[in-house]
């Protein structure tokens, strides 16, 4: 058996498992058998307790070990084309495709094949990440496509349903598409609840949508369909920018969603973009250093993307008679280095490239899909670093080293900020962190148009005199939630941290009710170890 064989070579690295597989095939006399094949015999042997867990190996045998690498696995799911009221200069338009979506984008092409069935995209992506090697205990489900908060109410909630169906491994009724929107929030409620202890947890959920269509309805509305981080397409902070770009919302807009999310304990995503006709490089890291100084802005997470020209796009005919020019290769990597190194660590900088075919991109530096690579391994040469969360995260390199507690306080939309996190000593690996947030009506003199004095899904006060833990993140290596495998994860970092921020809320600004905007398949965890109650969609501990 191969497997057996593995076991007792104890491979380092994947350049020793493929030498000790071929090894093996040839004196066996087999050809290679290939990581999933193997992956395959090694689950069943474990089942049937013909051999011990082996954690080092299974990850070793994992394709694409990075899917889970930060913990969870992602789940992409595009909803259906729709039209988008605005009219962005660059954005594509492509029949039969959610707007600023194209063909050829990995996401899109799974979507097209699945005629964009939310729970059959869900389904076969959890399929292919297990057969893959990945846990898929955790689940990050990452709804795309066009403006989330602008399509119809009862397709968001089918929408939402379906994708906890498929994780539940309930079956994909068709007769869902005619219940009420009364029904569909019951059922929806029920597939969540049903979620709490399904094989596969939704501990985050997350939608893309513009400034200008957050209202407090609509943040509350996000909550209870099982959102826990949003997407604002910010793109610049420049007006005149933003007007040249026909972006149709502007700062206050930008200003004004940022604290409604955050209040209600959302993490919130900024997708910016370089490159945008009306902007140079010098005036894009200018924009940086202003969402990282200027209180009202201060993302969580960030994506940036370098404007892409593509034909199916407006701005091409700028380009046709010499409008706009796209930044050349160089001029983008420097322009991501300089950014990359004002960055601070509370914020996660997701991806500086789109998943846009090269083919589809007209004289653009977007054409370089290793962006992020170059841009690493130049900072790495020039001994400079970015400090972002994800550029920290432990990963698969768990060197079981001692962990320092750290705290970092920052003003953000009126409230408080406080980023807790356990980091070794240097600060360079990350291995859990916590984001606390002071309500910005907590924090300062309560504001009498503030969302949860006129918010009527809330009219429970649900989070009045709350402080909320917006995240809760344990990096490393996706483990089990029942304990096997594990590395990093399940250390009990993420109690340790929960509890400091319990206290630092009670002792430092008299909060003793803390709640937590946690994703359906984490509830049970905050109730069974940590004696939080649901309540209006959040997990709430009051004394
Ligand atoms: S709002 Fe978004 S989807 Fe709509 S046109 Fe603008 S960029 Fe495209
Ligand atoms: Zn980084």
């Amino acid at each position: 058996m191969v497997i057996e064989e593995l076991l007792k070579i104890k491979a380092k690295n994947s350049d020793d498992l493929s030498s000790a597989k071929r090894r093996i095939a040839r004196l066996k006399k087999i050809s290679c058998p290939s990581n999933i094949a193997l992956l395959k015999s090694y689950h069943n042997l474990v089942n049937k307790k013909r051999i011990k867990p082996n954690p080092k190996l299974a990850l070793l045998l994992r394709t694409r070990p990075i899917r889970s690498l930060a913990g969870v696995v992602n789940v992409s799911v595009l909803t259906k084309p729709y039209r988008c009221p605005g009219k962005c200069l660059y954005c594509p338009t492509e029949t039969g495709i959610p707007k600023s979506y194209v063909s050829g984008e990995p996401a899109v092409e799974r979507a097209k094949k699945l005629n964009f069935d939310p729970y059959e995209q869900t389904a076969k992506r959890i399929e292919v990440l297990e057969i893959s090697g990945h846990p898929i205990d955790k689940i990050d489900i990452r709804v795309i496509g066009g403006t989330w908060s602008y399509y119809p109410k009862k397709y968001r909630l089918w929408f939402c349903k379906k994708c906890f169906d498929a994780c539940n491994k309930t079956k994909n009724d068709p007769d869902d598409k005619n219940l009420s929107e009364e029904s569909l929030w019951k059922k929806l409620a029920a597939a969540q609840k049903k979620n709490e202890t399904a094989k596969c947890r939704v501990v985050g959920m997350s939608f893309e949508t513009r400034p200008d269509f957050v209202n407090p309805d609509e943040a509350a509305e996000m909550q209870k369909m099982g959102a826990t981080k949003i997407e604002l397409g910010v793109q610049s902070i420049y007006e005149y920018v933003l007007a040249l770009n026909l972006r149709g919302a502007g700062n206050k807009e930008t200003a004004n969603a940022t604290k409604i999310l955050k209040d209600a304990g959302f993490k919130v995503a900024y997708q910016m973009m370089l490159n945008l006709y009306g902007s140079t490089p010098s005036k894009d890291i200018k924009m940086f250093k202003e969402i990282f100084n200027n209180p009202d802005y201060k993302p969580d997470y960030l994506k940036i993307y370098p404007c892409a020209l593509i034909k199916e796009a407006a701005l091409h005919k700028k380009y046709l008679n010499g409008k706009y020019k796209p930044y050349k290769e160089r001029t983008l990597i420097n322009t991501i280095k300089a950014i990359k190194k004002i960055v601070p660590r509370y914020v996660r900088i997701e991806r500086i490239i789109r998943d846009i075919p090269s083919s589809l991109i007209i004289e653009s530096p977007d054409r370089i899909s290793n962006l992020r690579q170059i841009v690493a391994e130049e900072m790495e040469k020039e001994n400079t670093q970015c400090e972002c969360i994800r550029c920290r995260e432990i990963r698969g390199k768990d060197k079981k080293e001692k962990t320092y507690l750290f705290r970092e306080d920052y003003e953000a939309s009126g409230g408080r900020e406080i980023l807790l996190s356990f980091e070794n000593k240097t600060r360079k690996n990350l291995y859990s962190l916590l984001r606390l947030r002071i309500p910005s009506q907590l924090f300062k003199k309560p504001d009498p148009a503030h969302i949860w004095l006129r918010q009527p899904a809330h009219k429970d006060q649900t989070l009045k005199n709350c402080a909320i833990i917006r995240e809760l993140h344990t990096y490393g290596q996706a483990a089990e939630i029942s304990g096997k495998d594990s590395l990093t994860q399940h250390r009990g970092m993420g109690q340790k941290l929960i509890k400091e921020a319990e206290k630092i809320a009670e002792r430092e600004f008299g909060i003793k009710k803390i709640a937590v905007i946690s994703g359906a398949g984490v509830r049970d965890y905050y109730r069974q170890k940590l004696g939080y109650k649901f309540s209006s969609g959040y997990m709430i501990k009051s004394p």
